[in-house]
């Protein structure tokens, strides 16, 4: 019998109203209580690693759910006001709620792992393209998230790759940025893969979650076939992750590991329900 384990992705800077299939704060925190009534188990990001890595899934409980979120500012981290919509609880918060009325043993390993763009730069540049333009995504709160270990940081790439970002941002002699698929050759790999995890590491002071998520969920090829296994493991990426939306099972690909994407792959509960069969 194998086991599997769905990893869901959520994006804290959409914010496009106030109900659950326009705000993935509503849709964070009714998910997890719904996850919870219906039986299932939080588990972190890293036993799922280590469980594809080891072939060992004798630990991970039946009906397991892992969570995740892409792309790192504010908005996981602290409260924020929303000019058109209001106050929003953090995605950090959400899950505090969740434990101030169930009890932290009521899932004694709920956490979730945020994948965060590295370049302040950059971060500071999208900041005003794709968010609100207010300074709300910056990285003072890793270390301080990282070491509480509700959400555990790990590497979402250097820039993104982000079509609005200016050329003169771009890893030099790039075209077609807003892609991830099309990285060129071993020396941009290092410039968006590696650079971001040690900038992480000096940033938290510690290592990162040892885990990738490939920016739109697009996977170069070669670096899912050559960089990774050649280079991951001495940089400290164990696995990386796409947005396939299959569960995660034991022949999956250490390098291109499934997830499910709130609003592309489910927009309501009852479709989360479908979803989890
Ligand atoms: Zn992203």
């Amino acid at each position: 019998m194998g086991k599997n384990v769905f990893v869901l992705t959520y994006h804290s800077i959409h914010v496009d109203g106030t109900g659950y299939a326009t705000n993935d704060h509503i849709g964070f925190a009714k998910d997890i209580e719904y996850l919870h009534q219906a039986g299932f188990h939080f588990i972190g990001l890293e036993r799922v690693i280590d469980a594809v890595i080891s072939g060992c899934w004798d630990d991970i409980p039946d009906r397991s759910v892992a969570l995740t979120m892409d792309d790192g500012s504010w908005f996981d981290w602290y409260d924020l006001p929303h000019p058109s919509f209001g106050k929003q609880r953090s995605m950090v918060n959400i899950l505090r709620d969740f434990q101030a009325k169930h009890g932290r043993m009521a899932q004694p390993e709920l956490q979730v792992t945020s994948f965060v763009i590295g370049s302040p730069k950059a971060r500071e540049e999208l900041d005003k393209t794709c968010m609100i333009g207010k300074g709300w995504w910056k990285d003072d709160w890793w270390a301080a998230a990282h070491a509480e270990g509700l959400a555990k940081i790990a590497n979402h790439s250097w820039d993104h790759r982000h079509a609005s970002l200016p050329s003169d941002f771009h890893y030099p002699g790039c075209s077609d940025y807003g892609h991830f698929n099309n990285l060129s050759n071993q020396e941009e790999a290092d410039w968006q893969i590696y650079q971001a995890q040690e900038y992480l590491r000096q940033v938290l002071g510690t290592n990162p979650l040892p885990a990738f998520a490939y920016p739109y969920g697009e996977v170069p090829e070669w670096v899912a076939t050559e960089y990774f296994p050649a280079h991951g493991e001495s940089m400290g990426i164990l696995a990386a992750f796409t947005t396939k939306p299959e569960p995660v099972c034991s022949d999956s690909d250490r390098w291109r590991l499934p997830r499910y994407v709130f609003r592309n792959d489910w927009s309501s509960l009852a479709e989360l329900e479908q979803l989890l069969g």
